[in-house]
């Protein structure tokens, strides 16, 4: 490894950051970890933290996965790569497909199609979800309709469903035929419904008119996160996800999951369409499937959706999609590794207990500190605290002050995320009740 100098010196001379202006990396150098063990990540200088983001939602299992290592160095010896497409195939990704099928059972969900990352699942699903009418004789179904603060990803694809600014404006026009409707998003809503039962009862409404505005025959999908992750960690009332379950079945609309950061026991359930009771028709995962370790997703397919693919005789359900590394082996071996360590280490469980302690203790850091304006999570490790300048009238704390708090927790011992107004945490499911408590004294360093 190259010393600390020329790292720093080199950040940004020849490398652009993704989510980052050039000129910010080059006049706000970003914190260079060069180690990682556990659930705690070490930097260039030597100082070590409790990893709160946990990547980037992605090492739920934490640094130090022996047997996933060991995987991935026994497949890169047996077999680095092959191909699936059409012809051939490869042992670990045929015996991944059959584990995740068990996995995913109670959702309902009987195939998997093999991507790179979450971006790859969700492009995935929003073309297969086109096909699938196609084949079925509904051609005219090829609009989406997804959620105000969602997050899908930058493909062209997953940034027209994506629903912050942040990724579209810069990069219009992207795909036509994107619509957005209300998250129940109980702080701030354009209904002004602090109750989240009856907002969400608002924001289904608001689907349903839309629908009806469009057309439903001519709408393919509906995504959504079964609780927005980086938008600011929103999760919605018990009775949304099943609400908008009915809705699309009502309506022919499929409805895809995005469950990119959800799926895996993040919400302390093993998906998030679990935790709402609700078999959505395609499931986008990538992530904690890899453990972070090798960019690998899947998109989960429902025996229905499944039966019309493979029904077909036409040749309209040939899968005209798929990437060089769609089922890539080590990927592959990665993940068997992974889900047999997170079922072996039953991580939800743990996501669920620590989840409480954490929330309780941002709560009680709340309760002292007025910046502090809400505190959202409850389900398993996913939180975010939205920072205000005045709590009453709920006025947005400073653009700086965000990253000031970040900067000050980093120091005192944990790495915190910041997405615009909000401090987001997604430490690894691995984590203890003292890890707990060190990233709940880093923050109320922070404050
Ligand atoms: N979907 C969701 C819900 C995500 O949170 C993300 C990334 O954070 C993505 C899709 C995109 O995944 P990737 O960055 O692997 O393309």
């Amino acid at each position: 490894m190259k010393d600390g100098n020329y790292l720093k010196a080199n950040n940004a001379r020849s490398l652009w950051h993704p989510m980052t202006a050039p000129a910010d990396s080059l006049n706000s150098p970003p914190t260079i970890i060069t180690e990682a063990h556990g659930v705690r990540i070490r930097d260039v200088d030597g100082h070590e933290v409790v990893d709160a983001v946990g990547g980037l939602w992605n090492v739920n299992l934490g640094y130090s996965c022996a047997p996933v290592k060991a995987a991935i160095a026994a497949q890169l010896d047996r077999l680095p790569y092959y191909s699936i497409f059409r012809g051939t195939s490869n042992d670990a990704v045929i015996e991944l497909a059959e584990e995740l099928r068990d996995f995913f059972a109670p959702d309902g969900l009987a195939r998997a199609f093999f991507t790179s990352g979450g971006g790859d699942s969700v492009e995935t699903a929003l073309r297969l979800a086109r096909q699938y009418h196609k084949i079925r004789g509904e051609a005219g179904r090829v609009k989406y309709l997804s959620l105000k603060k969602g997050y899908h990803g930058t493909h062209t694809g997953a940034a027209s469903v994506n629903g912050n600014a942040n990724f579209r404006t810069m990069y219009e026009p992207l795909l036509p035929g994107c619509f957005h409707v209300p998250a129940p998003y109980t702080y701030r809503n354009p209904f002004n419904e602090a109750d989240p039962a009856r907002l969400a009862q608002l924001c289904l409404a608001a689907l349903e008119d839309e629908i009806a505005f469009q057309g439903a025959g001519t709408i393919a999908a509906f995504i959504m996160e079964p609780i927005l992750g980086a938008g600011g960690v929103i999760p919605p009332h018990a009775s949304f996800m099943p609400g908008v379950r009915e809705i699309c079945s009502r309506h022919g609309i499929l409805l895809i999951a995005d469950e990119v950061i959800t799926a895996f026991g993040r919400t302390g359930a093993w998906s998030g369409s679990r935790l709402w009771g609700v078999q959505p028709d395609l499931a986008c995962t990538a992530k904690a499937i890899t453990n972070g370790y090798f960019p690998f997703g899947a998109v989960m397919i429902s025996e229905a959706f499944a039966q019309v693919f493979e029904g077909d005789t036409s040749g309209r359900a040939a899968i005209g999609h798929g990437y060089t590394y769609s089922g890539h082996p080590v990927g592959a071996a990665a993940a068997l590794a992974c889900l047999a360590e997170t079922k072996r280490l039953n991580v939800k469980d743990n996501a669920a207990a620590r989840g409480a302690e954490m929330h309780a203790g941002l709560l009680a850091l709340q309760a002292r500190f007025e910046v502090i304006g809400d505190v959202r999570g409850g389900h398993g490790l996913m939180h975010a605290l939205e920072l205000v300048a005045d709590r009453a009238s709920k006025k947005p704390a400073d653009k700086a002050v965000p990253g000031r708090v970040q900067e000050a927790a980093y120091r005192a011992g944990a790495m915190v995320r910041v997405s615009g107004p909000n401090i987001i945490l997604s430490p690894p499911l691995v984590l203890t009740s003292a890890d707990v408590q060190v990233i709940l004294a880093a923050l109320e360093a922070g404050f």
